[in-house]
């Protein structure tokens, strides 16, 4: 198996290298941003409790957003691998998910963190605001709120995965081309790597 965490402050363009890589892998997208959106659409109790906290650009507590990933890992038993985007995006959930992923004997096997500049980000949120429909897209403050929870709930997540090798920060800034290609070599790297102790 190969699980991969695409890690990243919002509008470091996990969504779109997400698209991309699981389709070149053949692994299982689980974007908990995408996971809400739906419930909301569908005026679920979850949808509805989330989005009071999404269009304030908080975060959504961290056992709904477990319980969805452990339902969606339970749902794809034969997935040769996951691609998480947008999880974990706290300490806590990040213990949480190494628990899970080890009830499961697999593990993660590499988080890549696209590196943007704040004011890069913001001037591709508001752009994207355009046409996504998103209200936590359109308001600056929401923007900005979100930028400060990552900076003090979310980043520290890095810390956890440095402490177990696993961590790489990759350049955010680029063509889509260049980007996907540079996380594309670290993952062939950690591919070949499995197949090398396969062997041995
Ligand atoms: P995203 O599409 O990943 O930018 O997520 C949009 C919003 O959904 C975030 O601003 C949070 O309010 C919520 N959300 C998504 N993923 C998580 C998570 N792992 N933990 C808590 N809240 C989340």
């Amino acid at each position: 198996m190969f699980n991969l965490i695409l890690f990243g402050p919002p509008g470091s363009g996990k969504g779109t290298q997400s698209d991309r890589l699981v389709e070149k892998y053949g692994l299982v997208h689980l974007s908990t941003g995408n996971l809400l959106r739906s419930e909301i659409a569908e005026k679920t109790p979850l949808g509805i409790e989330a989005k009071n906290f999404i269009d304030k650009g908080q975060l959504v507590p961290d056992e709904v957003v477990i319980g969805m990933i452990d339902n969606s890992l339970e749902q794809h038993r034969d997935a040769k691998g996951f691609l998480f985007d947008g999880f974990p995006r706290t300490a806590n959930q990040a213990k949480a998910l190494d628990k899970l992923l080890e009830l499961k004997r697999t593990t993660i096997h590499n988080v890549l963190a696209l590196e943007v500049s704040e004011e890069e980000l913001v001037k591709r949120l508001l752009e994207r605001g355009k046409t996504s429909g998103r209200s936590d897209d359109t308001d600056e403050a929401v923007i900005r709120n979100r930028f400060s929870v990552y900076q003090n709930e979310t980043a520290p997540v890095a810390d956890h995965y440095k402490a177990q090798h696993k961590f790489k920060a990759i350049p955010g800034e680029g063509s889509v081309e260049e980007i996907s290609a540079a996380l594309s070599e670290q993952i062939d790297k950690t591919l070949d790597r499995q197949q090398q102790e396969a062997f041995e």
